[in-house]
Order: C-alpha cells, then structure tokens, then sequence
C-alpha cells in the first residue's frame, strides 16, 4: 500500500490506520484478530485514546509481542499536566510499551479546553515533559472545531492534527488541510465513512416514487478521503476481519477521484439527508450522568428517520435500551460535548415519543 511520511515526523505511514473505537464494542478475542490482522496486511499506524476505554489494553494484548511494527498513538482528554501525566502512564501501561510515536491532546474544540490545556500547569507542559522524557516522540492534537484547529496548526508546537472529514463533513478540505500541508503538521483524518451511518439512510423517491436505501458503499467513501492529496492516513474503524480486509483492499487499489466525480459523490451524499444534521456515533457526548445510552439513541433515532421500514425492529431496540429517556434530567452536559453541536435533547425526546410504544 502507499505511504506517506506525516507531515516533517520520520513516521512514514500507510494510507490507512487502524481506528479502535469500535473495538471497544467487541469482545477481546475478536478486537485482538482484527489487530493483528491490520499488522499482518501490513497496515503500520494504530491510534486510540486513554478515553476509549478498554481499547488500549485489546491493543496492548497485540503489541507486547508486535510492539516494532507499527507507528502507535494515544491521547489524552484531560486538561491539566497532573491528569495528563497520570493517563500517559496509564496508556503505556495498558499498551505494554514504554513509549508512544504520537501522543495527542484529545478534542480540543472549544476556547475554555483551549484555556486549560495552554495554562500554567496544563495539558500542554505535561506533554512536553514527556517528549523531553523520551515517553512520546511526537505531538498533536485533535479537534473538531476546523478554526480551532487551523489556530493550533499555525502554532507551530504540534508535529500532526487529527480531524473529521468526509464527503459529508467538507469542512477541512477549504482551509485546514492545505493550510496544514503548507506547515508541514500531518494530517490524520477520523470517521472517513462518516462512522457507517452513511450505509444505513435512505435515499428519498422521486416524483412519489419509494424511498431506496443508501447506494453509497464504503470503497466510494474511503476514496473520496483519499484522492484529497493533503490527507496523510484515514483511520479506518472496522468491527470485524472481514471489514479490515475489504478497507485494504479499497485502499490498496484506489484511484483518485476527479474533480468531477468528486462533485458527483459530494451531491449524491446531500440527496440522502436533506435537512438532518448527522450524529456520527462518536460517543463523544457520553456519559450521561443519568445513565442514559445516548449515542446509541440518537442512531436509533436518526436511522428511524430514514429508514421508515425499520420501525417494529427500532421499537424493540428502543425498549433494550436503559434507562429510559424519561431519566433525563435536562442538564445539557451531553449538548456541550457534541461536536457535531446537535440537538440531542429534543432528538431523544421525539426518540422517546415515536419509539416508546408497545411493538
Ligand atoms: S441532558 Fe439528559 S441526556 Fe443529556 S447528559 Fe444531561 S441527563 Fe443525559
Ligand atoms: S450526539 Fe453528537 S457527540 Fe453524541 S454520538 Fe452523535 S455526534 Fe457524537
């Protein structure tokens, strides 16, 4: 497969790496065989996050015997250097390695974590010390506030940005990306199928005809990201071997999309959801401090939209899920977190009113 060095680091990379959110669902059995199935097709870049839960320890599993195949990255959510240092340790401990290629300072998307991280005795010193430990070797960050973020790239401190960018989230590629590009700071891109959630809308019937599912396939969404000469490595999520393989495939074999097939696929995705803005599943907005399964609600909801025919089996999956959206107690924590800055309350509660009914 192509690589690419990110940005001015010695990490030269293939074009894909292995995302692990969603190993976080699976069993460690089965997250452990995608990872060294990801080694094994030669994919050499794994990054998690000391807030992925067990993901770090599945991955760990792989490395304490893989460890020199592979560029690894985590990164830290928490704001001050005290937190910081005690979550690289813990991500060194978990991953049975004694130090990361890349350590990154998570979702800095908003002013007052911005305000945290750079204060004396933030995030930010934290980091530094361990580079000068020989703990990390390289920075970054990541964000989904693409201003944000392009402030952060012209700082000149972070060797790698990590951000959202599909054919559904456009955003990125006007500025960001080649601003990055110019800086020599690498860039990684998350959610390159726009978390799956892609494969499951509807495409809406012409002229009173049915609705069809989503014709758009996971090849065409990998290759969109791709063609963008600025993306370094897409970091791909898959649930299983097979997913992993199908994702080395396409991305082995791609070709880059012209101007005009870009434009083609950019308007065929904005035909599949007019009016709604996505939830992609990222998890971001958890935990609820009711207890309340909200990323799973809102794709429950958000495919109930689309995919009308699924109703009896969302009404099911509805009464799976406890507690119930009753337990909300309006205190909008779950609003502030969400980079995609949606409405989540209101989605929950229309959830609650079209779901909540014997099946
Ligand atoms: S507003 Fe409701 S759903 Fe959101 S975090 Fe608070 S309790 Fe949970
Ligand atoms: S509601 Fe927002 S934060 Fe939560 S999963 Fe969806 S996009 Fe992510």
């Amino acid at each position: 497969m192509e690589k690419r060095r990110l940005g001015q680091t010695d990490m030269v990379v293939t074009r894909i790496g292995l995302g692990t959110i969603p190993i976080i669902k699976e069993s460690k059995w089965r997250a452990v065989r995608i990872i060294h199935k990801a080694l094994d097709l030669g994919i050499n870049f794994i990054d998690t996050a000391r807030a992925y839960e067990d993901s770090e320890e599945k991955i760990g599993e792989v490395m304490k015997t893989r460890r020199s195949e592979c560029f690894l990255a985590s990164k830290s959510h928490f704001r001050t250097a005290s937190e910081t240092t005690e979550a690289l340790e813990t991500s060194l401990r978990n991953l049975q390695t004694d130090y990361l290629d890349l350590y990154m300072l998570h979702d800095i998307s908003a002013q007052d974590r911005w305000d945290l991280v750079f204060a004396p005795n933030g995030a930010f010193e934290a980091v530094k010390k361990a580079q000068q430990q020989g703990k990390i070797r390289y920075i970054g960050v990541s964000g989904h506030n693409v201003p944000m973020l392009m402030d952060l790239a012209r700082m000149g401190e972070f060797s790698v940005i990590l951000t959202c960018y599909n054919f559904m989230t456009l955003e990125p590629e006007y500025e960001l990306i080649p601003l990055a590009q110019s800086k020599g700071v690498g860039v990684l891109v998350m959610k390159p199928n726009v978390g799956g959630v892609a494969f499951r809308l509807i495409r809406p019937g012409k002229d009173g005809q049915e609705p069809q599912p989503s014709d758009i396939k996971p090849r065409d969404t990998l290759r969109f990201v791709l063609s963008n000469p600025g993306v370094d490595c897409a970091l791909v999520g898959p649930k299983r071997v097979g997913e992993m393989v199908e994702n080395y495939r396409f991305a082995n074999r791609f070709e880059p999309m012209d101007e005009t097939e870009r434009q083609k696929f950019i308007e065929s995705g904005q035909s599949l959801f007019p009016k709604m803005p996505l939830c992609q599943d990222c998890g971001y907005c958890e935990p609820c401090p009711a207890g309340i399964p909200i990323a799973k609600l809102m794709v429950l909801y958000q495919n109930l939209c689309r995919l009308f025919f699924e109703w009896p089996r969302s009404r099911k999956e509805y009464h799976k899920l406890q507690p119930d959206v009753a337990a909300c107690t309006d205190c909008g924590a779950c609003e502030e977190r969400c980079p995609q800055k949606l409405n989540i309350r209101e989605r929950l509660r229309n959830a609650k009113k079209r779901l909540d009914h014997p099946v």
